[in-house]
């Protein structure tokens, strides 16, 4: 899968690119990721400006259209590969698990990463991409919020994941759609905190039960609006 990042911070990424499962799945070519900049695409001063005050008036500075839409759509042009278009936004589609699985069946994901005040309206109106919030708060650009996505869809990816069994247990994921069960791991006593005998035990059809109905109780407690609405009437 290739995610092509529209940023005006492509060092952002550096960090993030170079570690752990990341790193691996682009060694292993299981992802491509493309970072490109923004004022790359700006006129040729010496400033580079991507930036404008916004028409009406009001606090900080908008991106502008132009630079944005010439640059989306090279990126777009420089494979063949259609791409799905992404808008990181805090006023967007709010992403979650089930997005994240829908994104992996695609091969190409253009991310563009916001900062100030956003964007001219003119960029979704011309360009049209699905406008994605990672949640009901601000921050001050996309690229975080692009990393997050990238993360989460990664993962989904086969071949990412030692196992790919964490992509059906896992929160939120396909499973059952509800938090994970508790684990544990050595030591089996710590400071009178014992593992759960079921776990020891070695009975995998008591396990799977026990991982069960934990999940679904660990559900009920922190987070019901996951569970069934006939669960949810009878605890
Ligand atoms: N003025 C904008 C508004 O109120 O909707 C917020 C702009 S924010 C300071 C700058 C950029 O950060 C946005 O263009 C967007 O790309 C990114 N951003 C901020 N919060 C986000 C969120 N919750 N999800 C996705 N992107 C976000």
């Amino acid at each position: 899968m290739r995610f092509d990042i529209v940023t005006l911070f492509p060092a952002l990424f550096d960090g993030y690119l170079s570690q752990g499962l990341l790193s691996k799945a682009l060694k292993n070519e299981l992802v491509e990721i493309h970072r490109h900049d923004l004022r790359d695409h700006a006129p040729e001063t010496t400033h580079r400006p991507v930036d404008d005050k916004p028409f009406g008036g009001g606090p900080g500075m908008l991106i502008q259209v132009e630079p944005t839409v010439n640059c989306v759509e090279a990126v777009e042009a420089a494979v063949p590969e259609k791409a799905r278009r992404v808008l990181l936004t805090p006023q967007g589609k709010r992403f979650d698990q089930r997005m994240a699985e829908d994104f992996a069946n695609d091969p190409r994901l253009i991310l563009l990463c916001g900062r100030y005040e956003g964007f001219d309206q003119r960029v979704i109106d011309i360009w049209e991409p699905e406008e994605i919030s990672v949640g009901d708060f601000v921050l001050n650009g996309g690229e975080v919020a692009a990393m997050v996505i990238i993360d989460a869809v990664v993962r989904l990816i086969p071949g990412v994941l030692g196992d790919q069994q964490s992509n059906i247990d896992d929160s939120f994921s396909r499973g059952n759609r509800l938090l994970e069960f508790p684990q544990y791991t050595r030591p089996r006593e710590f400071r009178g905190h014992t593992v759960p005998d079921v776990l020891t035990g070695g009975d995998h059809g008591a396990i799977a039960k026990w991982r069960a109905e934990q999940s679904r109780l660990r559900t009920q407690q922190r987070r019901s609006d996951l569970l069934p609405e006939s669960d949810n009437q009878n605890p």
